[in-house]
Formats: C-alpha cells, structure tokens, sequence
C-alpha cells in the first residue's frame, strides 16, 4: 500500500467513509443470488447497457409490494425473511419506545441522538451495499445505465412496506448543493407522538450515508421539521457539512424548516 493511500484511510472514520470507499460501494456488481426468489424461468444473468424491454412477462419480478409477496415467514424454524433472503424482525411501537427510552436513560439524550445518527448512517450504508447490487440483478442492467429518480423510488419501496413510511425527494436546489426529504408517517416519529423535538435521527444518519454513495462524495443531514415537533411531517436536508451543521444550529435557535432552506440557498 502506497504511503498516500494509507493517508487516505485514515481520514476515513465509519460516519465518513472515504470517496474511494464510496466509489467501491457504487462500482460492485451484481448479485444474483439476492433476486433468486424474484426469478422467473425465462430469467438470465446477464447486465445489459438498458433495461430489457420484454413483451409480457417480465424476466424478474418487479411488483412484490404486498405483506404476502415481500415476507417469507418459516413459522417451523421461526424465522421470517424478506423477498431478497435478508433476516427482518417486525416489531411494535412499543418496542420503539422502549428501545430509544433506554438509549436515553443510558447515555443521556445528547449522546442518544449521536448514537441514534451513526447507526441510521451505517444502515444507510450496508443498504446501499446490498442495493446497488441487488437492482442492477433485478433489473438486468449496469447501476450507471439507470435513472436518479427510478434508483431512488426503487430504493424506498422495501421501506414503505416494511413500515418506515412514505417520502417525497426535491432536487430543485441540487445546484446549489441541497438535496430535501419530506417524510410521512415517520415509525419513529409516530411511535413516540409530539414531544415538542425533532427525533428521527436514524432516517438523517440513513439520508446522509445513502446520497453519499449516489453523489460519490461526503454528505451529511439534518431533520429540519418533525412530526414530533408537532408538524403533519418530517422534513430533512440533506448537503455538505457545513451547510448541515448551520441548518442544526438555526434549528436549535428555534427557525422554522421555511426559514432554513431560505438562509440556506443563499449561504
Ligand atoms: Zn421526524
């Protein structure tokens, strides 16, 4: 190893992984494995440089949205599956509470929130590992050949199924380096019911890790509005450091998401 490769890795810590190892999480191919369940017989394995237009039906499932499709449930061995093979645990609101309640109780709510962020940001990570190997099988195409908005809708939609609510993205201010997530029916949020506080740091950490890895370069992410705060829904910004820790601040100092994204285009 180079002497400024080891440079490199060491400015790499697990909230701020470097380009490189960005760059290596977009760059992997597929995984055919991860779509066996979705595979029809007319199925191959082959990347192509567009999505295979196929009269009828299609050589992998696309459309496994419902409980009956996307879970696979061995009740003999107890253990439950999702469509792609990867373990899932389904669990109550209250087992939310509980779970961020003794975070808190154990750390304190300063370091909860921390903690709550880094483990959205590894989330987000290891998601987009299995993704972005996963939709290029599904899909029989090179990640590079398909579109921004249908890699995002095609991220999302395991999460709104397996309960972590619907979302809208807005790259109108993509330019000036903003990126904005407005989330509804946030599983945090709604499990702990408004608190006068921002709490969904979990999806921040996950918005953070997975724009990085679209965007191939360092982003990080602030909620700017919550349910929780007594708002219909949660809003996030999602951009450099800097820009993120300013929105932090203007939050704390009580500035509403409108007032945020107003000092932040002009920032
Ligand atoms: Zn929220």
């Amino acid at each position: 190893m180079s002497r400024t490769a080891i440079a490199a890795d060491t400015d790499e810590s697990p909230d701020k992984p470097s380009v490189k190892t960005l760059q290596m999480i977009w760059k992997e191919g597929a995984d055919w494995k991860s779509v066996e369940l979705l595979k029809r017989p007319n199925a191959g394995v082959v990347l192509n440089t567009a999505i295979p237009s196929v009269n009828g039906l299609q050589a992998y499932e696309h459309n496994y949205y419902t409980n009956e499709q996307f879970y696979r449930h061995d009740e003999k061995r107890g253990v439950l599956k999702n469509v792609y093979g990867q373990r899932c645990m389904r669990v109550s609101e209250d087992f939310m509470i509980a779970m961020l309640g003794a975070l808190d109780d154990e750390v304190g709510q300063a370091a909860a929130t921390e903690i709550m962020y880094k483990c959205g940001y590894q989330w987000g990570l290891e998601d987009m590992k299995t993704f972005c190997r996963r939709s290029q099988a599904e899909f029989e195409v090179e990640l590079e050949k398909m579109r921004v908005g249908f890699l995002l809708e095609e991220w999302w939609w395991p999460l709104t199924i397996t309960g972590w609510g619907t979302w809208r993205y807005d790259f109108r201010q993509k330019e000036k380096g903003l990126l904005y997530v407005e989330l509804y029916e946030s599983a945090v949020a709604k499990s702990i019911g408004d608190i006068g506080a921002a709490v969904c740091y979990f999806y921040a950490g996950m918005f953070a890790a997975v724009f990085s890895v679209l965007s191939r370069r360092n982003l990080a992410s602030v909620e700017m509005q919550c349910y929780s705060m007594g708002e219909d829904h949660c809003r996030f910004v999602i951009a450099d450091y800097d820009k993120v820790d300013a929105a932090g601040f203007w939050r704390s100092q009580g500035a509403t998401a409108k007032d945020i994204m107003k000092k932040l285009s002009v920032m």
